[in-house]
């Protein structure tokens, strides 16, 4: 009797190391189920990348008896193609999208100028003035004379016969104040303030980009005086690397027509250029040729005495104790940019709201330096560029 106890347990630990091993099996077969799944959600992403490519825009320009149609591509061929049975409304002078592959008509594009455009103008004034741009004085001094004076003090220029650059670019890391100084400059001069992000410009449809900066100069024209504020010019005018791929030459494309926007104006017209980088080193040496953006200006970041400036200039609306000592946030915060500063402000108002305090107190900013050097502050969404660099 006792033998057969002691073989049945013997038999009931082999079955229970059995089960073991077996659910050890299970959980491993699950995570593999769920990394099979993950991949297949990444590979399901893909195809359909894959399955749509990205489409040519074109102008029907003509409709043959037999109801086919004749398009001119934005990239300038024409083609005789139909509309899928799913199209509606196509009728000459409609914009349309084609498959690259079958050149059909997949859809209608709204006329006109397109969104892009009409978004990229902003504001006609904007409201920022110098006043409110803090540590670049030599920076603005610069800025003005080329791009404020010749549309203020156009005479001048003509009576000396001094030609103006048509393109400042406006060089530094991220939040260094860029895009303030091309508004201010619009706001001193009651210029149209048009911005431009490149690398919105190249995104969807061949062809549309070129187009897109012809529409924005065309735009600049119409509303003159106005700023062109190109910003993260990289986007487009980084260094041609030829891998032959589509979107590469879409790039291309767009870039050979801003390139022919620029040669193509007057330098002392009412039309000025104002384009922001972080990467001037990665550019295009076509764009910085003389008579396009010949004159590249620093935007560094502030010294200790400009950042103290920013800090005035940020807290200037806000209620502050008497224990505020900017000059000791100075000296502790190093290293920044205006719109780290900016962020450290807003956070340090938001923590002396949530303590429910009569005015911001040195410790408010100190708390928020604090998060500031953990690195929890959003101080700014990176560019196009940074993300690349
Ligand atoms: P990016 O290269 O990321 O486009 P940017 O150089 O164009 O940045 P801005 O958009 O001009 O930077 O600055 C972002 C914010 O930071 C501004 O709205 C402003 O509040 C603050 N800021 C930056 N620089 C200064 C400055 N010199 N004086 C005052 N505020 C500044």
């Amino acid at each position: 009797m006792s033998d057969e106890v002691k073989k049945l347990q013997e038999r009931n630990a082999e079955l229970r190391s059995e089960k073991r091993a077996s659910d050890r099996e299970v959980k491993n077969l699950r995570t593999e189920v769920k990394n099979l799944t993950k991949e297949v959600g990444r590979l399901n992403v893909e195809l359909e990348k894959v399955r749509h490519p990205p489409l040519i825009v074109g102008h029907i320009v003509d409709q043959l008896s037999d109801g086919r149609l004749v398009v001119k591509s934005s990239t300038g061929p024409q083609f005789v193609v139909s509309a899928a049975d799913f199209v509606e409304d196509v009728a000459v002078g409609s914009r349309v999208s084609l498959n690259q592959q079958s050149l059909t008509i997949v859809g209608v594009l709204p006329s006109g100028r397109d969104a892009v455009v009409r978004r990229s103008q902003i504001a006609s004034k904007p409201d920022v003035t110098y006043e409110d741009i803090g540590g670049l004085d030599d920076v603005l001094r610069q800025v003005r004379e080329t791009v404020e004076y010749p549309l203020t003090r156009k005479d001048l220029f003509e009576e000396l016969g001094v030609t103006p650059p048509k393109g400042v670019l406006l060089q530094g890391p991220p939040g260094t104040g860029k895009t303030m100084i091309a508004k201010a400059v619009a706001n001193a001069t009651h210029a149209t303030f048009i911005r431009l992000v490149a690398s919105e410009l190249v995104q969807k449809f061949i062809g549309e980009g070129s187009r897109r900066v012809h529409e924005v100069f065309d735009l600049a024209r119409d509303q003159a005086p106005s700023i062109i504020f190109l910003d993260e010019l990289d986007a487009l005018g980084a260094k041609r690397t030829d891998d032959g791929t589509s979107s590469n030459r879409e790039v291309e494309r767009t870039l050979m027509q801003l390139l022919a926007e620029l040669d193509g104006f007057e330098n002392r017209g009412d039309v000025r250029i104002i384009a922001a980088t972080n990467r001037a080193d990665i550019l295009d040496p076509a764009l910085l040729r003389p008579g396009r953006f010949d004159r590249v200006i620093e935007v560094p970041l502030p010294t200790p005495e400009g950042v103290r400036q920013i800090f005035g200039i940020h807290t200037a609306g806000m209620k502050l104790d008497d224990d505020v000592d900017l000059k000791v946030l100075v000296d502790r915060v190093g290293p920044v940019s205006g719109a780290d500063v900016q962020s450290i402000v807003t956070e340090a108002g938001m923590h002396a709201v949530r303590h429910e305090r009569r005015a911001i107190c040195q410790e408010d900013f100190l708390d928020a330096l604090r998060r500031y050097e953990k690195g929890e502050l959003a101080t700014h969404v990176p560019t196009g560029a940074e993300l690349y660099a």
